[in-house]
């Protein structure tokens, strides 16, 4: 009698259930690997992944590891990947209590403070602006004492920009710490229950040229998958992203001091094993690390990245290509496909109710665009940056080359139309406050 075949299991960390863990899922299929999401986001869950969900809180590492090994029961695990920057370090604690290959929770822990990893790099001797740490309880006056302008405020654990703020002198400052003070003190970011929601850090602006760079680390070597460059000018006062395209436009010879950097990077904060994002800054005086993460390029725009198995006539996608490499398996080194490829996250023009999309078929008939995708629903609220951090939808080209994929970026959001409506102060029935 032949023994059963065992499939491998994935422990699939995520906070969001959409586009990226439906990818997933399909590439699991695909590959005959047992998929199981462990999730925040029960409540949200519909079939098929309802019986295999894990639930768990991810700001609760330690009690999310006893949670999985219960559900797990002694099952076999092969790999765990996070989605996203909540659930990362969850997942470092899981692999670590089921011994698979992962990142060190510390490590990861690092990646989500943007304060620690300004140490991290700083001891290790990498380009570092300078950086302080400052309570938002008080107005901060003291605080502003030796600070040099421009600067930038942040939160120390939000992402996606949120809260992100350039600022070029001393009255500009107060009004950004307000301002994001009134963000942190939000009943939205307090229910994240990250930390240090009641400080920022203040660092040095650096001018420049931004990348993003896609990686894979594998036993500490970094494989990089894909260099972006951001063609629109990022300097403030907020950051919302818009362009990517790669490969990158820079000479070889930055985009070897980028791959160091990022090694470097990755080596300070002695990430080990598995996907990696990083922003970086180029300018006269080297590459700047802006930050890593412990995790794959976020959702929507993984669909910019496609790679090319030998002998297979499709191109896969990343989230196969990361359950090759987490299970070990061959195609996990698949180079990315020949053509250029670019993704246009839709900025939004302003905080309102999204009442209607114009122009959406005409930009997805403009030649290169491959696909429009609106995200934010009808009739919700959408805020603009600083509060804001998420993007009205996405748009995606290939072509031969990036001027062409950038033309179509460009041609399709110009033929792209949001109405979105001011939402009207509610006063509270209390306090009187709007
Ligand atoms: P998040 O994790 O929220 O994306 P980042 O630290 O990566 O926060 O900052 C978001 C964006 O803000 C960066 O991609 C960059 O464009 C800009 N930014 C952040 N820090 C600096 C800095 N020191 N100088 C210039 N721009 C910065």
């Amino acid at each position: 009698m032949n023994s059963p075949t065992v499939q491998p299991r994935i422990l699939l960390f995520t906070a969001k259930l959409g586009y990226q863990t439906r990818a997933f899922d399909a590439a699991a299929k695909k590959l005959g690997v047992d998929l199981v999401f462990v999730t925040d986001r029960c409540h949200q869950l519909d079939d098929p992944w309802h019986d295999r969900a894990v639930p768990v809180r991810f700001e609760a590492p330690e009690e999310a590891t006893y949670s999985v090994m219960q559900a797990q029961a002694g099952q076999p695990v092969d790999g765990v990947l996070a989605l996203g920057d909540r659930p990362t370090l969850a997942a470092a604690y899981v692999a670590r209590g089921l011994g698979i290959r992962h990142n060190h929770p510390a490590s990861v822990e690092a990646c989500r403070s943007k304060l620690r990893m300004r140490e991290v790099f700083r001891d290790a001797g990498l380009p570092t602006p300078w950086f302080r740490s400052v309570a938002l309880q008080a107005i901060p006056e003291p605080a502003l004492m030796g600070i040099t302008y421009p600067c930038v405020l942040k939160p120390i654990s939000l992402s996606a920009s949120q809260g992100v703020v350039r600022v070029n002198n001393r009255e500009e400052f107060l009004a950004g710490a307000s301002r994001l003070k009134r963000l942190l003190d939000s009943a939205e970011i307090q229910a994240t229950r990250e930390p240090n929601l009641d400080r920022m850090i203040v660092e040095e602006y650096l001018p420049g040229t931004e990348v993003a760079v896609e990686g894979l680390l594998k036993d500490g070597e970094l494989r990089v998958l894909a260099i972006f460059d951001k063609p629109d000018p990022l300097e403030g006062p907020y950051f919302e992203e818009t362009i990517y395209i790669t490969p990158s436009r820079l000479p070889a010879r930055e985009q070897e001091l980028i791959k160091k950097s990022f090694t470097d990077a990755t080596r300070a904060l002695g990430l080990a094993h598995g996907p990696v994002h990083g922003e970086f800054r180029l300018n006269e005086r080297g590459v700047w690390p802006i930050e890593v993460a412990a995790r794959p390029i976020g959702g929507l725009c993984a669909r910019a990245l496609r790679f090319q198995l030998e002998n297979e006539p499709e191109p896969i996608g990343l989230e196969e290509l990361l359950l090759r490499h987490a299970l070990d398996l061959p195609g996990w080194d698949a180079p990315r496909e020949a053509t250029a490829s670019g993704v246009l996250m839709i900025p939004v023009p302003q905080s309102g109710i999204l009442e209607k999309v114009e122009g959406a078929e005409d930009a997805r008939r403009v030649p290169g665009v491959t696909e429009l995708e609106i995200t934010a629903r009808w009739h919700d609220y959408i805020a603009a940056w600083p509060e804001g951090s998420s993007y009205l939808g996405f748009l995606f080209a290939r072509g031969e080359t990036q001027a062409m994929v950038e033309n179509a970026l460009r041609a399709g959001h110009e033929k792209l139309n949001f109405k979105l409506t001011p939402r009207l102060p509610v006063e509270h029935p209390v306090t009187g406050k709007v």
